[in-house]
């Protein structure tokens, strides 16, 4: 951004708990802004009373309409336009999408003022891989339709990061884990607020610790990538004995497909080697 902005549509960051992390730049914008396009203007408008500032104000979201849309287009083209959400990286898990699609469409200018964002601070929160990660949004609601989600992203070799919400949060655990094996993982809960905490563990374990007790407030799930580092080591007789234990509860192809995923070892080893078990040689 330059030192004067000129007209556009700007997406701003806002702080996702502690209102020190607004940033200088966000300020000075909010203090030009002609119209700040926001999800729920009470919220907003809390943060721009604290700022001592007052700009107009229009309740904006993806299901809004495309006239909607088109006035705050309209708008951008010769005024500043800012797009809040009520906390965090606006798009991320929050409106946004289709109204910076449109306004790219109609050629209007577009900028970006980046900061907090729930998914990224606990990534830095969890000691967990940050090579590479997949911010995965929202389980859904439903067992089934949880365990399909992490199904889908079980083989990949990536950190996983999901938001989750506190009453929800030890069944996902309990699906997560038992989809995805006793991988390692973070809940972050309250992420710069005064109850901020990150509890690691493995999924089994984090399951069984919220199980009965669940907690308060805004959380994201951390997950660790499939377990290879073990694999490596796995040698002829770790294999045997992790087989024997998935033997006792499946069937041959079923207990290969979960060494396979859940600890790295090669699909077809896995597979001769239960073949080998469950035939007693
Ligand atoms: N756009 C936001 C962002 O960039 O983080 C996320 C919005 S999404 C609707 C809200 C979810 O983000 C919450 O349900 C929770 O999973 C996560 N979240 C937001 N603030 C958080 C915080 N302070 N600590 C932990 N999780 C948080």
């Amino acid at each position: 951004m330059k030192s004067s902005p000129s007209s556009g549509l700007y997406i701003v960051a806002t702080p996702i708990g502690n209102l020190g992390d607004l940033s200088d730049r966000a300020k000075s914008l909010f203090a030009l802004a002609d119209l700040v396009a926001c999800e729920d203007k009470r919220v907003t408008g809390k943060l721009l009373n604290h700022l001592g500032i007052k700009r107009p104000m229009v309740a904006y979201h993806d299901h809004s309409d495309d006239a909607a849309r088109d006035a705050l287009i309209a708008r951008a083209a010769s005024g500043i336009v800012v797009l809040v959400s009520d906390a965090g990286t606006p798009l991320i898990s929050d409106p946004g999408y289709k109204l910076v699609r449109a306004a790219r469409a109609a050629g209007i200018t577009i900028a970006t003022l980046p900061g907090p964002s729930a998914a990224i601070a606990a990534l830095t929160l969890a000691g967990l891989p940050t090579d590479r990660f997949v911010f995965a949004g929202f389980l859904p609601n439903k067992t089934k339709a949880r365990r399909d989600v992490a199904a889908e992203f079980a083989a990949l070799r990536a950190t996983l990061v999901f938001y989750e919400t506190g009453p929800r949060l030890a069944a996902s655990l309990a699906d997560l884990a038992d989809v995805l094996g006793p991988r390692e993982a973070a809940v972050a809960r309250e992420i710069t607020k005064m109850h901020e905490e990150c509890v690691t563990g493995t999924l089994p374990a984090l399951a069984d610790r919220y199980v009965d007790a669940p907690p308060k407030g805004e959380i994201v799930i951390v997950i660790a990538p499939p377990i290879t580092a073990v694999a490596a080591d796995l040698d002829d007789a770790a294999l045997d004995a992790l087989l024997t234990d998935l033997l006792s509860d499946m069937p041959v192809a079923k207990a290969a497909r979960e060494a396979a995923r859940n600890h790295g070892v090669e699909r077809k080893r896995a597979y001769d080697r239960a073949v080998a078990l469950k035939g007693g040689q």
